[in-house]
């Protein structure tokens, strides 16, 4: 009999077919929210300041926006230096931009690749958090409906199951949005107390420069002026 393309499997059918390929740690930025950063840093045994200071970073995205909402701040008050690092890559800086910061685990080159990878990510291509693994990890591909198949021709997970996890999506979708809210009211380092010193700043999803806390700030902060 035909199998319904989109059958729940369970964590054990789809870890049998799950090539272990490890393509998925290799691929994304992943984030970690607030209570995901306690539980790792809980099951390493070290402080949470450790864990962020050492796994982790500053992740930041914006998108030009000129409707006045959450998250949203002028160009004027970046730091030169960003301001200047947009007009160079993209020519022009937009009048106000819709900030996203995010803390994201530390990609590096491992040896066994030679290519960034989570550092999570054993040689085995195991994760080394398993059972603390932030929502991303166990929800990939996200919303992996009919149509959008083939952005993932690397995972013979997705291919075999077709797997769907929207349901579960849209609840990990409200965190972030809480998250974001909270950023918003209380600031970043309100929300994060000993949050990454250096990260990347990205507009939508291209790079423009190294960022430091000191400058998210900034640009976090000018809105209150
Ligand atoms: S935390 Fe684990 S599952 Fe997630 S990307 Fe890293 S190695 Fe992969
Ligand atoms: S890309 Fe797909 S098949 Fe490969 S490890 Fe990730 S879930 Fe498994």
């Amino acid at each position: 009999m035909k199998k319904s393309p989109n059958k729940q499997l369970s964590n054990k059918q789809e870890s049998e077919i799950c090539l272990n390929c490890g393509e998925c740690c290799k691929r994304y930025f992943i984030t970690v929210l607030p209570d995901e950063s306690k539980k790792i840093s809980k099951k390493l045994k070290i402080s949470e300041k450790t864990f962020l200071e050492k796994h982790c970073e500053l992740h930041i995205k914006i998108y030009p926006k000129s409707v006045k909402g959450i998250l949203t701040f002028p160009s004027t008050f970046f730091p030169q230096k960003i301001f200047d690092q947009i007009k160079k890559e993209v020519g022009i800086v937009n009048d106000s931009y819709f900030v996203v910061p995010q803390v994201v685990l530390k990609r590096d080159i491992v040896e066994f690749t030679g290519k960034k990878v989570c550092t999570f990510l054993n040689e085995n291509n195991f994760c080394k958090i398993y059972s603390v693994r932030p929502e991303p990890c166990k929800l990939f591909p996200f919303i992996a409906v009919e149509g959008i198949r083939e952005q993932y021709p690397f995972c013979v997970l997705f291919q075999k199951t077709h797997k769907n996890l929207s349901k579960k999506s849209s609840v990990y979708f409200k965190k972030v949005k809480s998250y974001f809210k909270k950023v918003n009211d209380k600031k970043f380092c309100g929300v994060w107390k000993n949050p990454p010193k250096f990260g990347q700043l990205y507009l939508a999803d291209k790079y423009i420069c190294e960022i430091s806390l000191e400058e998210l700030n900034l640009m976090l902060m000018d809105q209150k002026e």
